[in-house]
């Protein structure tokens, strides 16, 4: 057991926590649990983390990185006892708006930074649907996506030269020059190193956003209406979709005033800052949607607009209501396979009886299907059905993850996605940066997958 005394006297008393009741709060993310930490550690400064990892390292104890545990892939949960870094008070956020930057700290959360340049006319375009509680270092570990990304991009390509500490409590700077080792940090799920600043590129807020809402007799017919849109060339600002038990949970949960018996809605914003091109934009959405058997309805005005994308960030809350725990997939398939990938997953669903819904970021092919469940529920059964979900995206030249990373919960599925010289290649670059194995161990590449050297 490490002497968490000597740490505490370099950084300070009340930045370690040792006390169980504390401890055992920090072995959650939102998905999944893991080890009760050792200690759980608070770094007000860059200063703090370089401490902190030196202190694991000499001590050979693992560090797991965390921001706000809003998760999904159980990336920040200690899988053996070692010392959690929660970044939670690095909030360091500088906005240089004439070259149209922001410079955060990791435990910045996602929304403020839009807040933040807002007064400027800019704004931070990734924007997962838990902004309101995910920090930026959590972010660009998964590089998140969410509703806007489908025009405007992932967090990664926001990100214009990051801050981190490595294995060994040494501080760099890197930017996207070279070998651009922001783009190895970023979707490395705190594997790699602990990114401790980001320089973040924001863009100019459009003049003009209209929204719509079409709804559908079935799940494949929005699939369709995406597809026939993708192809037609539109390029909507935000393209999402609720299967009809989400839009039922939502309204029984909230009542935004949802179509209660739908079978399926797709939610769209086009943007820009010609209103004629963003209304022909939604017109030439409505009618793919109208061309596959929807009922539009555009949104009157921007209250009306926000309503209906408060219902959709309200899916997962409202999911909970129905059952205490869930499985989240997270495919992504290609945007011609979407129908009939979301009947094969609807029919898995049916076959397994298990409550299933879908939901997600439909434009870009991602899916969410979400196998809810509880503490009655038989364990290999959900598992089984997360397996079959994982194999169909596969199967239709998907991937298992578009934006909650592979964690714990994806990394079985790993060697039936990844070709054995790839994933070998991955632990050749982990052990580069961390020969010692100490950041966030466990995670992403299956055991029996690792190099032999
Ligand atoms: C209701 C809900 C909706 C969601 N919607 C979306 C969505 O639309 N799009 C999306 O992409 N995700 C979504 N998520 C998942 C989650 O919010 C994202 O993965 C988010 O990026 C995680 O941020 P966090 O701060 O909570 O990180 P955490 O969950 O604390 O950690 C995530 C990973 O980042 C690592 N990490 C954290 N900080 C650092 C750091 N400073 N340095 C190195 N590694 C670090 C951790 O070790 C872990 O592997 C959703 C989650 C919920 C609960």
């Amino acid at each position: 057991m490490p002497d968490f005394r000597l740490l505490a006297e370099k950084i300070g008393e009340g930045k370690v926590l040792l006390d169980l009741a504390d401890r055992v709060l920090y072995r959650y993310d939102a998905i999944t649990s893991g080890e009760v930490p050792l200690a759980v550690v608070l770094p007000e400064s860059t200063a703090d983390v370089v401490e902190i990892m030196r202190f694991a390292a000499a001590a050979g104890t693992p560090v797991f990185p965390r921001g706000a545990a809003s998760g999904l892939s159980g990336g920040s949960v200690p899988t053996e006892p070692g010392i959690v870094v929660s970044f939670t008070r690095m909030t360091g956020l500088e906005l240089e708006p004439e070259k149209r930057l922001a410079v955060v700290g990791p435990g910045v959360v996602t929304l403020e930074v839009s807040r933040a340049a807002a007064p400027y006319g800019l704004y931070f375009p990734p924007d997962p649907a838990s902004y309101r509680q995910s920090t930026i270092g959590g972010n660009l570990a998964e590089n998140a996506g969410g509703p806007q990304c489908f025009k405007k991009g992932v967090t990664g390509d926001y990100v214009e030269q990051v801050e981190w500490v490595d294995a060994a409590g040494q501080v760099h700077v890197s930017g996207r020059r070279a070998y651009d080792l922001p783009g190895l940090l970023i979707g490395s799920e705190g594997t790699l190193g602990l990114i401790t600043r980001a320089w973040l590129r924001l863009e100019p807020l459009p003049r003009y956003t209209r929204t719509l809402m079409a709804d559908f007799d079935e799940v494949g017919q929005a699939a369709e209406a995406v597809s026939r849109a993708v192809a037609a060339g539109v390029v909507a600002a935000k393209l999402e979709f609720m299967d009809g038990a989400c839009v039922r949970a939502v309204e029984e949960a909230f009542s935004f005033g949802l179509p209660a018996g739908t079978g399926a809605l797709l939610l769209a914003d086009t943007d820009g800052d010609d209103a004629d091109v963003v209304a022909e934009e939604l017109e030439l959405l409505a009618e793919a949607a109208r061309a596959s058997g929807g009922r539009v309805r555009l949104a009157a005005d921007a209250a009306e607009a926000e309503r209906l994308w408060l219902a959709r960030r309200s899916v997962s809350p409202a999911l909970g209501r129905i059952k205490p725990f869930r499985m989240n997939e997270d495919i992504v398939v290609p945007r011609s396979r979407l129908a009939e990938v979301v009947r094969e997953i609807r029919r898995l669903g049916d076959a397994s009886g298990l409550p299933l819904v879908q939901f997600g970021h439909i434009g870009d092919g991602n899916l969410h299907p979400n196998i809810l469940y509880d503490k009655q529920t038989p364990l290999e059964a959900v598992h089984e059905l997360a397996e079959q979900i994982a194999l169909t995206a596969l199967r239709h030249e998907g991937v298992l993850s578009g934006e909650h990373g592979i964690g714990l919960t994806k990394k079985p599925f790993m060697k039936a996605a990844v070709p054995p010289e790839q994933l070998r290649n991955l632990d050749l670059v982990k052990r580069a940066l961390d020969p010692s194995g100490l950041l966030n161990p466990g995670k992403i590449i299956p055991d029996e997958a690792k190099a032999n050297i």
